[in-house]
């Protein structure tokens, strides 16, 4: 069946890109001044004219026009009250973008940047992340403008307290299950988890994901985004008869994604030389010491220049955007989005860089991946890169429903096997669409694909 009207039989008159263009064109209208998401959906479109091409059904079924528009958007008010008895409000979001694939799935983010622009851009590209695993999650993202830093425990469950009670009507472990992102840890998803808990008296295990190993959560999910994106840029290197082993990388941010990828690198046998946090970054030469970055970030909660007091040949700078004029050969931006700009695109291209490894979500804006490309940097996009994450967090909903856990060595085995078929299906697609090694058209059109067949399938919504 073909689901036509006046304007698409105009469209199909036009060739694929000036369609691509008019579709983005309304998309800016209706979402007028969201930057990021309108950055995210053309990074996308932008990338899928071979395959509209060949795929003219696309057109017919409207399908650019239905991903661009969430199925559902929830805003709500979050009251709570700090530890001197003083009420505070926020904004909860909930984005329940794509259920094509299962149940919506991404992140909860707390922090003060969170508009509804970037819980869209997030949750536009977790679709084609989730698709990309191959594991059966549609697309969600979440989160509140609530600034966790400086705040009590006390304060911390409170908030999420609240913040579960409103969000709790709208998920479920076959509806939408939540996850961390930045500012949600294992913590926050406690205490998330024992409000969903109260609140529905039952024990849906499978409704959050990223718990406490010792409760519910899956082994080696903390660990996943960031050895899932040295695993994948490792799979391209190879590809290129390059490796890990000897090369100087540097990996901003200091949260979970770049601890893990710092350590996983250095267990390729890298030296990581320098690592970051919202106030600044450190330089340390001889080699980061992870063990120390855990203990200041894991534990104490302490910012990342308290380094320097166990490490004094470190250098610390408060200017982040330096960190990308540090001679190295492999970058791995794992802190937020746009961080790497086309002044430090063209740094890291002037000091030798050969491949760059997305594990923050859109760390590279769209003048710095043209610069990368464009002077022959390997480039591993963020939905292919940091999909191991969210490909754990699925392996989390299959272990909650089996009330079964497995080891840490099963987990990671399956998350280098999802990582390797990603890269696979990437560089296949590539190809296929007339592209060859160009990652982010693979990725792109791979993960579209997927969604937008069984779109078709599934009937017109
Ligand atoms: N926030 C992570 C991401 O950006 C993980 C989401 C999840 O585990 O559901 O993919």
């Amino acid at each position: 069946m073909r689901y036509t009207t006046p304007e698409v039989t105009e469209i199909r008159r036009q060739s694929s890109s000036e369609y691509i263009k008019a579709v983005h064109k309304k998309i800016a209208e209706r979402n007028a001044g969201e930057s990021e998401f309108l950055q995210a959906t053309w990074e996308v479109f932008s990338s899928l004219k071979p395959v509209i091409e060949q795929h003219p059904e696309y057109i017919d079924h409207g399908i650019l026009e239905r991903l661009a528009e969430p199925e559902r958007l929830i805003i709500f008010r979050v009251a709570w009250e700090d530890d001197e008895g003083k009420v505070h409000v926020n904004r909860g979001f909930r984005v329940q973008f794509n259920s094509t694939l299962g149940p919506y799935k991404g992140g909860l983010r707390f922090h003060p940047s969170l508009t509804s622009s970037v819980v869209k851009f997030l949750g536009f590209e977790q679709i084609f992340k989730n698709a990309l695993t191959g594991l059966p999650i549609g697309g969600g993202k979440g989160g509140s403008d609530f600034d966790p830093k400086g705040k009590s425990d006390r304060e911390i469950m409170r908030f999420c307290q609240s913040f579960m009670t409103e969000l709790s009507r709208h998920i479920g472990p076959d509806i939408d299950v939540p996850a961390g992102d930045i500012g949600v840890g294992k913590r926050e998803i406690g205490y998330m988890f024992g409000q969903y808990k109260r609140i529905r008296n039952a024990y849906e295990a499978g409704v959050v994901t990223g718990k406490n190993p010792d409760n519910g959560g899956s082994l080696v999910r903390k660990e996943a985004t960031g050895y899932g994106t040295v695993y994948f840029v490792e799979e391209m290197l190879k590809g290129e008869g390059k490796t890990f082993a000897g090369s100087k990388v540097i990996v901003s941010g200091s949260g979970n994604v770049s601890i893990y990828a710092m350590e996983k690198a250095i267990e390729f046998g890298a030296t990581v030389i320098a690592c970051s946090d919202s106030e600044g970054y450190i330089y340390d030469p001889s080699g980061i010491d992870v063990e120390t970055v855990k203990q200041l970030k894991e534990v104490e909660r302490k910012r990342i220049y308290h380094y320097l007091e166990s490490h004094p040949n470190a250098r610390f700078g408060n200017d982040n955007t330096e960190i990308w004029t540090i001679p190295c050969d492999i970058a791995l931006p794992c802190a937020t989005q746009n961080e790497i700009s086309r002044e430090s695109a063209h740094a890291l291209v002037d000091n030798g860089l050969k491949a760059l490894g997305e594990g923050a979500n859109m760390p590279c804006d769209e003048e710095a991946v043209r610069v990368l490309t464009n002077n022959g940097v390997l480039f591993a996009p963020a939905k292919a890169a940091n999909a191991g994450g969210v490909a754990v967090s699925a392996m989390e909903m299959s272990q909650n429903s089996m009330r079964y856990s497995w080891t840490a060595e099963e987990v990671d085995e399956k998350l280098q096997t999802v990582m390797k078929s990603i890269y696979r299906s990437c560089i296949e697609t590539a190809e296929q669409y007339g592209q060859p090694g160009n990652l982010i058209a693979g990725a792109n059109i791979a993960g579209f694909k997927k969604v937008a067949d069984a779109m078709i399938a599934y009937g017109l919504h």
